[in-house]
Protein backbone atom coordinates (compact mmCIF):
# COMPACT_ATOMS: atom_id res chain seq x y z
CA UNK A 1 0.00 0.00 0.00
CA UNK A 2 1.58 3.52 -0.74
CA UNK A 3 0.13 4.99 1.92
CA UNK A 4 -0.43 2.99 5.90
CA UNK A 5 -2.71 3.42 8.17
CA UNK A 6 0.13 3.62 10.24
CA UNK A 7 2.97 5.39 10.51
CA UNK A 8 5.49 5.00 13.30
CA UNK A 9 9.30 6.75 13.96
CA UNK A 10 12.63 5.49 12.05
CA UNK A 11 14.92 4.89 15.07
CA UNK A 12 18.38 3.31 14.67
CA UNK A 13 17.30 1.35 11.53
CA UNK A 14 13.86 -0.01 13.11
CA UNK A 15 10.17 1.21 13.00
CA UNK A 16 9.29 2.10 16.46
CA UNK A 17 6.12 3.80 18.03
CA UNK A 18 6.07 6.75 19.93
CA UNK A 19 7.23 6.21 23.49
CA UNK A 20 3.86 7.91 25.04
CA UNK A 21 1.85 5.19 22.23
CA UNK A 22 -0.28 8.70 20.67
CA UNK A 23 -0.72 8.92 17.26
CA UNK A 24 -1.94 12.00 14.86
CA UNK A 25 -4.78 12.09 12.42
CA UNK A 26 -3.20 12.34 9.16
CA UNK A 27 -5.75 13.51 6.44
CA UNK A 28 -5.79 13.15 2.44
CA UNK A 29 -5.78 16.99 1.36
CA UNK A 30 -7.59 15.81 -2.30
CA UNK A 31 -10.48 14.09 -0.55
CA UNK A 32 -10.58 15.37 2.97
CA UNK A 33 -11.18 11.97 4.52
CA UNK A 34 -8.64 10.43 6.97
CA UNK A 35 -5.49 8.76 5.73
CA UNK A 36 -3.48 7.53 7.96
CA UNK A 37 -2.50 7.57 12.13
CA UNK A 38 1.01 8.85 12.59
CA UNK A 39 3.36 8.69 15.71
CA UNK A 40 3.11 11.62 17.96
CA UNK A 41 6.64 11.72 18.78
CA UNK A 42 7.88 14.21 22.62
CA UNK A 43 11.03 14.39 23.90
CA UNK A 44 12.08 11.05 24.52
CA UNK A 45 11.32 9.71 21.15
CA UNK A 46 13.29 12.98 20.00
CA UNK A 47 16.10 11.58 22.67
CA UNK A 48 16.23 8.10 21.08
CA UNK A 49 16.72 9.39 17.88
CA UNK A 50 19.78 11.67 18.83
CA UNK A 51 21.54 8.88 20.58
CA UNK A 52 21.17 6.78 17.98
CA UNK A 53 22.19 9.59 15.33
CA UNK A 54 25.08 10.42 18.02
CA UNK A 55 25.98 6.46 18.15
CA UNK A 56 26.36 6.07 14.90
CA UNK A 57 28.58 8.59 13.09
CA UNK A 58 31.55 8.26 13.92
CA UNK A 59 31.72 4.86 12.24
CA UNK A 60 29.53 6.76 9.52
CA UNK A 61 32.43 9.93 9.86
CA UNK A 62 35.33 7.01 9.26
CA UNK A 63 33.98 5.71 6.18
CA UNK A 64 36.01 8.52 3.33
CA UNK A 65 33.92 10.91 1.87
CA UNK A 66 34.79 9.35 -1.64
CA UNK A 67 33.01 6.02 -0.35
CA UNK A 68 29.94 8.08 1.45
CA UNK A 69 29.63 9.39 -1.59
CA UNK A 70 29.25 5.92 -3.53
CA UNK A 71 26.45 4.96 -0.80
CA UNK A 72 24.59 8.22 -1.78
CA UNK A 73 24.64 6.86 -5.09
CA UNK A 74 22.86 4.08 -4.08
CA UNK A 75 20.22 5.41 -2.44
CA UNK A 76 19.42 7.18 -5.84
CA UNK A 77 19.20 4.60 -8.08
CA UNK A 78 17.04 3.30 -5.66
CA UNK A 79 14.57 5.87 -5.68
CA UNK A 80 15.03 5.99 -9.56
CA UNK A 81 14.51 2.41 -9.92
CA UNK A 82 11.28 2.58 -7.46
CA UNK A 83 10.58 6.27 -9.20
CA UNK A 84 6.85 5.55 -9.68
CA UNK A 85 6.27 4.14 -6.41
CA UNK A 86 7.98 6.89 -4.33
CA UNK A 87 6.55 9.29 -6.57
CA UNK A 88 2.83 7.83 -5.68
CA UNK A 89 3.99 8.51 -1.79
CA UNK A 90 4.74 12.14 -2.72
CA UNK A 91 1.08 12.22 -4.38
CA UNK A 92 -0.81 10.68 -1.96
CA UNK A 93 0.38 12.73 1.29
CA UNK A 94 -0.23 16.03 -0.99
CA UNK A 95 -2.70 15.49 -3.29
CA UNK A 96 -0.95 16.84 -6.44
CA UNK A 97 -1.02 14.19 -9.31
CA UNK A 98 1.32 11.37 -9.45
CA UNK A 99 3.27 13.84 -12.97
CA UNK A 100 4.10 15.57 -10.38
CA UNK A 101 5.39 13.45 -7.63
CA UNK A 102 7.78 12.29 -10.15
CA UNK A 103 8.82 15.47 -10.99
CA UNK A 104 9.71 15.66 -7.65
CA UNK A 105 11.42 12.61 -7.46
CA UNK A 106 13.48 13.24 -10.34
CA UNK A 107 14.77 16.39 -8.60
CA UNK A 108 15.43 14.59 -5.51
CA UNK A 109 17.48 12.07 -7.30
CA UNK A 110 19.77 14.97 -9.06
CA UNK A 111 20.90 16.30 -5.73
CA UNK A 112 21.63 12.73 -4.38
CA UNK A 113 23.85 12.47 -7.84
CA UNK A 114 25.26 16.29 -7.00
CA UNK A 115 26.04 15.34 -3.29
CA UNK A 116 27.07 12.21 -4.04
CA UNK A 117 29.86 13.73 -6.19
CA UNK A 118 30.56 16.39 -3.70
CA UNK A 119 32.38 13.33 -1.73
CA UNK A 120 35.15 13.65 -4.81
CA UNK A 121 35.21 17.37 -4.25
CA UNK A 122 34.95 17.61 -0.17
CA UNK A 123 38.08 20.75 -0.98
CA UNK A 124 39.79 22.59 1.67
CA UNK A 125 41.89 25.20 1.03
CA UNK A 126 45.80 25.72 1.31
CA UNK A 127 46.60 29.01 2.55
CA UNK A 128 49.90 30.61 2.45
CA UNK A 129 51.99 31.36 5.83
CA UNK A 130 54.15 34.06 6.39
CA UNK A 131 56.33 31.48 8.82
CA UNK A 132 59.40 30.02 6.89
CA UNK A 133 58.53 26.09 6.80
CA UNK A 134 54.67 26.44 7.67
CA UNK A 135 52.03 24.49 5.12
CA UNK A 136 48.79 25.39 6.48
CA UNK A 137 45.75 24.02 5.41
CA UNK A 138 42.01 23.71 5.83
CA UNK A 139 40.24 20.59 5.89
CA UNK A 140 35.96 19.80 6.11
CA UNK A 141 35.16 17.86 9.22
CA UNK A 142 31.75 16.77 10.23
CA UNK A 143 29.51 19.15 12.52
CA UNK A 144 28.08 15.83 14.57
CA UNK A 145 24.58 15.37 14.27
CA UNK A 146 22.32 17.17 12.43
CA UNK A 147 18.51 18.19 13.55
CA UNK A 148 16.73 18.58 10.40
CA UNK A 149 12.89 19.81 10.14
CA UNK A 150 11.10 20.06 6.88
CA UNK A 151 7.70 21.50 5.48
CA UNK A 152 5.15 19.53 3.39
CA UNK A 153 5.03 21.47 0.52
CA UNK A 154 7.52 19.35 -1.56
CA UNK A 155 8.03 16.37 0.16
CA UNK A 156 10.80 14.72 -0.96
CA UNK A 157 12.46 17.48 -2.34
CA UNK A 158 12.66 19.37 0.82
CA UNK A 159 13.94 15.65 2.20
CA UNK A 160 17.20 15.45 -0.29
CA UNK A 161 17.88 19.29 -0.07
CA UNK A 162 18.99 18.82 3.51
CA UNK A 163 19.48 14.71 4.08
CA UNK A 164 21.93 14.45 1.25
CA UNK A 165 24.30 17.18 1.86
CA UNK A 166 24.09 16.02 5.97
CA UNK A 167 24.99 12.67 4.86
CA UNK A 168 28.13 13.27 2.60
CA UNK A 169 29.49 15.70 4.76
CA UNK A 170 29.94 12.44 7.85
CA UNK A 171 27.03 13.74 10.25
CA UNK A 172 24.41 12.00 11.84
CA UNK A 173 20.78 12.98 11.27
CA UNK A 174 17.34 12.82 12.65
CA UNK A 175 14.94 14.37 10.79
CA UNK A 176 11.39 16.10 11.80
CA UNK A 177 9.01 15.37 8.81
CA UNK A 178 6.61 17.70 8.21
CA UNK A 179 2.91 16.12 10.07
CA UNK A 180 1.15 16.85 6.84
CA UNK A 181 4.16 14.86 4.71
CA UNK A 182 5.34 12.63 6.80
CA UNK A 183 5.38 8.90 4.82
CA UNK A 184 8.03 10.32 2.12
CA UNK A 185 10.59 10.59 5.09
CA UNK A 186 10.14 7.20 6.09
CA UNK A 187 10.10 5.73 2.60
CA UNK A 188 13.25 7.32 2.12
CA UNK A 189 15.02 6.37 5.73
CA UNK A 190 13.73 2.76 4.72
CA UNK A 191 15.61 2.98 1.07
CA UNK A 192 18.70 4.17 2.58
CA UNK A 193 19.28 1.80 5.11
CA UNK A 194 18.63 -1.09 2.12
CA UNK A 195 20.93 0.94 0.31
CA UNK A 196 23.64 0.19 2.79
CA UNK A 197 23.54 3.68 5.30
CA UNK A 198 24.35 2.13 8.45
CA UNK A 199 21.48 1.89 10.72
CA UNK A 200 21.15 4.78 13.25
CA UNK A 201 23.10 7.33 10.87
CA UNK A 202 19.50 8.59 9.45
CA UNK A 203 16.46 8.72 11.60
CA UNK A 204 12.68 9.98 11.19
CA UNK A 205 10.84 11.38 14.00
CA UNK A 206 7.54 12.13 13.40
CA UNK A 207 4.89 14.46 15.36
CA UNK A 208 4.20 17.94 15.95
CA UNK A 209 6.29 21.08 15.67
CA UNK A 210 6.34 22.23 18.99
CA UNK A 211 6.70 18.66 21.12
CA UNK A 212 9.01 17.06 18.14
CA UNK A 213 10.81 19.73 16.68
CA UNK A 214 11.67 22.20 19.40
CA UNK A 215 12.89 19.18 21.59
CA UNK A 216 15.63 18.34 18.48
CA UNK A 217 16.47 22.27 18.45
CA UNK A 218 17.24 22.27 22.72
CA UNK A 219 19.16 18.89 22.57
CA UNK A 220 22.61 19.15 23.43
CA UNK A 221 23.72 16.40 20.97
CA UNK A 222 22.24 18.44 17.99
CA UNK A 223 24.98 20.38 16.98
CA UNK A 224 23.54 21.42 13.72
CA UNK A 225 19.44 22.53 12.75
CA UNK A 226 18.18 23.06 9.50
CA UNK A 227 14.93 24.36 9.10
CA UNK A 228 13.09 24.64 6.06
CA UNK A 229 9.57 26.35 7.32
CA UNK A 230 7.62 29.72 8.39
CA UNK A 231 9.45 32.92 9.12
CA UNK A 232 7.13 32.60 12.30
CA UNK A 233 8.48 29.38 13.40
CA UNK A 234 12.26 30.13 11.79
CA UNK A 235 12.27 33.33 14.60
CA UNK A 236 10.92 31.21 17.79
CA UNK A 237 13.80 28.20 16.50
CA UNK A 238 16.66 31.12 16.20
CA UNK A 239 15.73 32.39 19.75
CA UNK A 240 16.61 28.60 21.11
CA UNK A 241 19.73 28.21 19.19
CA UNK A 242 21.18 31.22 20.02
CA UNK A 243 20.50 30.62 23.75
CA UNK A 244 22.56 27.79 23.04
CA UNK A 245 25.14 29.12 20.53
CA UNK A 246 23.94 26.45 18.27
CA UNK A 247 24.51 27.00 14.68
CA UNK A 248 21.41 27.01 12.78
CA UNK A 249 20.21 27.76 8.82
CA UNK A 250 17.10 28.86 8.06
CA UNK A 251 15.15 28.85 4.47
CA UNK A 252 12.18 30.58 5.37
CA UNK A 253 9.21 32.12 3.51
CA UNK A 254 8.79 34.61 0.80
CA UNK A 255 6.13 37.09 -1.00
CA UNK A 256 7.81 37.56 -4.02
CA UNK A 257 7.71 39.58 -6.77
CA UNK A 258 7.25 39.13 -10.97
CA UNK A 259 7.63 42.47 -12.77
CA UNK A 260 5.89 42.85 -16.38
CA UNK A 261 7.06 46.04 -17.98
CA UNK A 262 5.68 47.08 -21.49
CA UNK A 263 8.56 45.58 -23.63
CA UNK A 264 7.51 42.18 -22.19
CA UNK A 265 6.28 39.32 -24.57
CA UNK A 266 3.37 39.11 -22.48
CA UNK A 267 2.02 35.86 -23.71
CA UNK A 268 5.33 34.60 -21.90
CA UNK A 269 5.31 36.91 -19.13
CA UNK A 270 1.72 35.44 -18.65
CA UNK A 271 2.49 31.83 -19.04
CA UNK A 272 5.19 32.28 -16.18
CA UNK A 273 3.27 34.50 -14.15
CA UNK A 274 0.18 31.23 -13.94
CA UNK A 275 3.05 29.37 -12.78
CA UNK A 276 5.06 31.14 -10.37
CA UNK A 277 1.31 31.98 -8.64
CA UNK A 278 -0.24 28.77 -8.49
CA UNK A 279 1.36 25.88 -9.56
CA UNK A 280 1.66 23.24 -6.35
CA UNK A 281 -1.37 25.16 -5.61
CA UNK A 282 1.05 28.13 -4.62
CA UNK A 283 2.87 26.11 -2.17
CA UNK A 284 5.93 27.38 -2.77
CA UNK A 285 8.59 29.93 -1.06
CA UNK A 286 9.28 30.93 -4.30
CA UNK A 287 5.98 31.80 -5.01
CA UNK A 288 4.56 34.63 -7.47
CA UNK A 289 2.60 35.97 -5.10
CA UNK A 290 2.80 39.82 -6.03
CA UNK A 291 2.78 40.55 -9.92
CA UNK A 292 4.10 44.04 -10.16
CA UNK A 293 3.02 45.15 -13.46
CA UNK A 294 3.73 48.62 -15.72
CA UNK A 295 0.95 50.49 -16.52
CA UNK A 296 0.88 50.50 -20.74
CA UNK A 297 0.12 46.87 -20.30
CA UNK A 298 -1.74 46.49 -17.38
CA UNK A 299 -5.21 45.93 -18.82
CA UNK A 300 -3.99 43.72 -21.57
CA UNK A 301 -2.45 41.65 -19.00
CA UNK A 302 -4.78 41.49 -16.90
CA UNK A 303 -7.31 40.40 -19.62
CA UNK A 304 -5.32 37.73 -20.41
CA UNK A 305 -4.17 36.24 -16.70
CA UNK A 306 -7.42 35.74 -15.42
CA UNK A 307 -8.56 34.14 -18.89
CA UNK A 308 -5.09 31.44 -18.07
CA UNK A 309 -6.25 31.33 -14.69
CA UNK A 310 -9.55 30.44 -15.49
CA UNK A 311 -8.50 27.67 -17.93
CA UNK A 312 -6.67 25.63 -15.07
CA UNK A 313 -7.99 22.24 -14.03
CA UNK A 314 -8.07 21.48 -10.48
CA UNK A 315 -7.55 17.73 -9.03
CA UNK A 316 -4.72 15.18 -8.71
CA UNK A 317 -4.84 13.59 -12.37
CA UNK A 318 -2.10 13.78 -14.44
CA UNK A 319 -4.04 16.04 -16.78
CA UNK A 320 -4.70 19.07 -14.01
CA UNK A 321 -2.64 22.25 -13.15
CA UNK A 322 -3.30 22.04 -9.66
CA UNK A 323 -3.75 20.17 -6.54
CA UNK A 324 -5.30 20.99 -3.29
CA UNK A 325 -3.89 23.44 -0.17
CA UNK A 326 -2.07 20.48 2.63
CA UNK A 327 -4.83 21.22 5.61
CA UNK A 328 -8.28 22.09 6.61
CA UNK A 329 -6.07 24.83 8.99
CA UNK A 330 -4.13 26.62 5.94
CA UNK A 331 -6.89 26.59 3.68
CA UNK A 332 -9.26 28.31 6.36
CA UNK A 333 -6.51 31.12 6.96
CA UNK A 334 -6.87 31.85 3.45
CA UNK A 335 -9.72 32.15 3.06
CA UNK A 336 -10.06 34.49 5.99
CA UNK A 337 -7.25 36.65 4.45
CA UNK A 338 -8.86 36.69 1.23
CA UNK A 339 -12.23 38.09 2.84
CA UNK A 340 -10.52 40.95 5.55
CA UNK A 341 -8.93 42.44 2.05
CA UNK A 342 -12.15 42.19 0.27
CA UNK A 343 -13.52 43.98 3.25
CA UNK A 344 -10.90 46.61 2.98
CA UNK A 345 -10.80 47.76 -0.92
CA UNK A 346 -9.48 44.46 -3.02
CA UNK A 347 -11.21 43.70 -5.58
CA UNK A 348 -11.41 39.91 -6.47
CA UNK A 349 -10.66 39.05 -10.22
CA UNK A 350 -10.14 35.62 -10.19
CA UNK A 351 -11.65 32.41 -7.38
CA UNK A 352 -11.65 33.27 -3.42
CA UNK A 353 -13.88 30.74 -2.52
CA UNK A 354 -13.69 26.71 -1.67
CA UNK A 355 -14.37 24.55 -4.52
CA UNK A 356 -17.59 22.85 -3.34
CA UNK A 357 -18.43 20.78 -6.47
CA UNK A 358 -19.14 16.84 -6.09
CA UNK A 359 -15.25 16.39 -7.25
CA UNK A 360 -13.77 18.46 -5.24
CA UNK A 361 -15.88 19.27 -2.40
CA UNK A 362 -14.50 16.85 0.55
CA UNK A 363 -10.90 18.33 -0.43
CA UNK A 364 -8.72 21.39 0.62
CA UNK A 365 -9.42 22.95 -2.63
CA UNK A 366 -8.93 26.59 -3.07
CA UNK A 367 -9.65 28.21 -6.39
CA UNK A 368 -6.54 30.21 -7.73
CA UNK A 369 -7.45 33.81 -6.57
CA UNK A 370 -6.24 36.80 -8.19
CA UNK A 371 -7.26 40.54 -6.22
CA UNK A 372 -6.31 43.86 -7.32
CA UNK A 373 -6.69 47.50 -5.97
CA UNK A 374 -4.62 45.92 -3.02
CA UNK A 375 -2.80 48.63 -1.57
CA UNK A 376 0.79 47.66 -0.89
CA UNK A 377 1.11 48.24 2.68
CA UNK A 378 -1.83 46.42 3.08
CA UNK A 379 -0.95 42.66 5.14
CA UNK A 380 -2.24 40.92 2.34
CA UNK A 381 0.85 42.54 0.48
CA UNK A 382 3.25 41.73 3.37
CA UNK A 383 2.46 38.48 4.54
CA UNK A 384 2.79 35.06 2.98
CA UNK A 385 -0.25 32.95 2.23
CA UNK A 386 1.36 30.23 1.31
CA UNK A 387 -1.50 28.95 -1.51
CA UNK A 388 -2.87 29.97 -4.85
CA UNK A 389 -3.23 33.78 -4.29
CA UNK A 390 -1.73 36.57 -6.28
CA UNK A 391 -2.41 40.12 -5.98
CA UNK A 392 -1.46 42.45 -8.25
CA UNK A 393 0.00 46.24 -8.53
CA UNK A 394 0.50 48.88 -11.04
CA UNK A 395 3.56 50.89 -11.64
CA UNK A 396 4.28 53.76 -14.13
CA UNK A 397 7.67 52.75 -14.47
CA UNK A 398 11.08 50.70 -13.97
CA UNK A 399 11.93 52.59 -10.89
CA UNK A 400 9.01 52.18 -8.97
CA UNK A 401 8.64 48.88 -10.10
CA UNK A 402 11.94 48.33 -7.85
CA UNK A 403 10.83 49.81 -5.54
CA UNK A 404 7.68 48.00 -4.51
CA UNK A 405 9.75 44.43 -5.53
CA UNK A 406 11.73 45.93 -2.70
CA UNK A 407 8.76 46.93 -0.20
CA UNK A 408 8.42 44.61 2.43
CA UNK A 409 9.91 42.00 4.96
CA UNK A 410 11.06 38.89 3.00
CA UNK A 411 13.60 38.91 -0.10
CA UNK A 412 13.76 35.45 -0.95
CA UNK A 413 13.14 35.53 -5.38
CA UNK A 414 12.45 37.79 -7.79
CA UNK A 415 11.69 38.33 -11.34
CA UNK A 416 11.32 40.29 -14.66
CA UNK A 417 10.08 40.33 -17.77
CA UNK A 418 11.29 42.56 -20.08
CA UNK A 419 12.86 42.85 -23.45
CA UNK A 420 15.57 44.89 -21.91
CA UNK A 421 19.25 43.83 -21.46
CA UNK A 422 19.61 46.86 -19.27
CA UNK A 423 16.23 46.94 -17.61
CA UNK A 424 16.72 43.18 -16.56
CA UNK A 425 20.16 43.32 -15.45
CA UNK A 426 19.77 46.66 -13.54
CA UNK A 427 16.62 44.98 -11.74
CA UNK A 428 19.19 41.81 -10.91
CA UNK A 429 21.51 44.12 -9.43
CA UNK A 430 18.96 46.56 -7.17
CA UNK A 431 16.53 43.56 -6.34
CA UNK A 432 16.97 42.44 -2.55
CA UNK A 433 16.79 38.62 -2.98
CA UNK A 434 18.85 35.78 -3.00
CA UNK A 435 17.51 34.64 -6.59
CA UNK A 436 16.85 36.77 -9.07
CA UNK A 437 15.39 36.23 -12.56
CA UNK A 438 14.66 37.55 -15.82
CA UNK A 439 12.08 36.36 -18.19
CA UNK A 440 10.75 33.24 -16.48
CA UNK A 441 9.04 32.26 -13.12
CA UNK A 442 10.06 32.98 -9.86
CA UNK A 443 11.15 29.96 -9.60
CA UNK A 444 13.74 28.00 -7.19
CA UNK A 445 17.16 27.01 -7.85
CA UNK A 446 18.25 22.98 -8.85
CA UNK A 447 20.40 20.90 -6.47
CA UNK A 448 23.87 22.33 -7.47
CA UNK A 449 22.55 26.12 -7.24
CA UNK A 450 22.70 28.18 -3.76
CA UNK A 451 19.16 28.95 -2.86
CA UNK A 452 18.02 31.40 -0.42
CA UNK A 453 16.99 34.81 1.45
CA UNK A 454 17.16 38.19 2.45
CA UNK A 455 15.44 39.83 4.97
CA UNK A 456 12.70 37.43 6.82
CA UNK A 457 13.43 34.83 4.26
CA UNK A 458 16.26 33.23 6.21
CA UNK A 459 19.50 34.25 7.98
CA UNK A 460 22.24 34.18 5.56
CA UNK A 461 23.13 30.87 4.65
CA UNK A 462 22.45 29.31 1.44
CA UNK A 463 21.46 25.36 0.45
CA UNK A 464 22.00 23.01 -1.16
CA UNK A 465 24.76 23.72 -3.62
CA UNK A 466 28.45 23.64 -2.73
CA UNK A 467 27.39 26.12 0.05
CA UNK A 468 25.19 23.93 2.00
CA UNK A 469 28.58 22.19 2.92
CA UNK A 470 29.55 25.12 4.69
CA UNK A 471 25.97 24.85 6.68
CA UNK A 472 26.63 20.52 7.59
CA UNK A 473 30.68 20.89 8.17
CA UNK A 474 33.01 22.81 10.07
CA UNK A 475 36.38 24.04 8.45
CA UNK A 476 39.40 22.78 10.69
CA UNK A 477 42.65 24.74 9.87
CA UNK A 478 46.13 22.33 10.05
CA UNK A 479 49.51 23.65 10.43
CA UNK A 480 52.49 21.66 9.44
CA UNK A 481 56.03 23.06 10.15
CA UNK A 482 58.64 21.48 8.23
CA UNK A 483 61.79 21.74 10.72
CA UNK A 484 65.19 22.23 8.98
CA UNK A 485 67.39 20.71 11.71
CA UNK A 486 65.50 17.55 11.20
CA UNK A 487 66.58 17.43 7.65
P1 LIG B 1 5.71 25.63 9.59
O1 LIG B 1 6.78 26.57 10.01
O2 LIG B 1 4.40 25.70 10.28
O3 LIG B 1 6.21 24.13 9.73
C1 LIG B 1 7.39 23.67 9.14
C2 LIG B 1 7.96 22.54 9.98
O4 LIG B 1 8.30 23.07 11.26
C3 LIG B 1 7.00 21.38 10.23
O5 LIG B 1 7.73 20.18 10.22
C4 LIG B 1 6.47 21.68 11.61
O6 LIG B 1 6.06 20.52 12.32
C5 LIG B 1 7.69 22.28 12.27
N1 LIG B 1 7.38 23.15 13.40
C6 LIG B 1 6.26 23.91 13.61
N2 LIG B 1 6.34 24.54 14.79
C7 LIG B 1 7.52 24.19 15.35
C8 LIG B 1 8.19 24.52 16.56
N3 LIG B 1 7.65 25.34 17.47
N4 LIG B 1 9.41 23.98 16.79
C9 LIG B 1 10.00 23.16 15.88
N5 LIG B 1 9.41 22.81 14.73
C10 LIG B 1 8.19 23.33 14.46
O7 LIG B 1 5.56 25.85 8.03
P2 LIG B 1 4.53 25.19 7.01
O8 LIG B 1 3.30 26.00 7.00
O9 LIG B 1 4.46 23.75 7.23
O10 LIG B 1 5.36 25.42 5.67
C11 LIG B 1 5.25 26.55 4.91
C12 LIG B 1 6.39 27.51 5.13
O11 LIG B 1 7.63 26.95 4.73
C13 LIG B 1 6.21 28.75 4.26
O12 LIG B 1 6.52 29.88 5.02
C14 LIG B 1 7.23 28.55 3.16
O13 LIG B 1 7.65 29.73 2.52
C15 LIG B 1 8.34 27.87 3.89
N6 LIG B 1 9.23 27.19 2.96
C16 LIG B 1 10.47 27.74 2.74
C17 LIG B 1 11.33 27.15 1.82
C18 LIG B 1 12.69 27.74 1.55
O14 LIG B 1 13.54 27.05 1.02
N7 LIG B 1 12.93 29.00 1.89
C19 LIG B 1 10.94 25.99 1.14
C20 LIG B 1 9.68 25.46 1.41
C21 LIG B 1 8.83 26.07 2.32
Amino acid sequence: MTIPGILDNHIGGSEVAAVGGERIEKFDPHSGALQSRIARSGAADVDAAVQAARAAQPGWAAVPAVQRGQILHRIANLMEARAEELGAVVAGETGKSRKEGMGEVGAAVQCARFFAGEGQRLFGRTIPSGTPGKLNLTVRTPAGVAGLIIAANTPIANVAWKLFPALICGNGVVLKAAEDTPFTASWTARAALEAGLPPGVFNVVHGLGAEAGEPLVTHDLVDVVSFTGSTRVGRRLAELAGARLKKISLELGGKNPLVVMDDADLDKAVRWAVLSAFSNAGQRCAAGSRIILHAPIYDAFVEKFVAATAALKLGNGDGDDLGPVINARQLGNMLAAIDAAKGRGARLLSGGSRLADQDHAGGYYLAPTILDQVDPADEISRTELFGPVTCLYRVEGFDQAVELANAGPYGLTACIHTRSVDRGLLFCERVRAGVTVINAGTHGSEAHMPFGGRGLSGNGSREPGTEALDVYSELKNIALNADPAQT
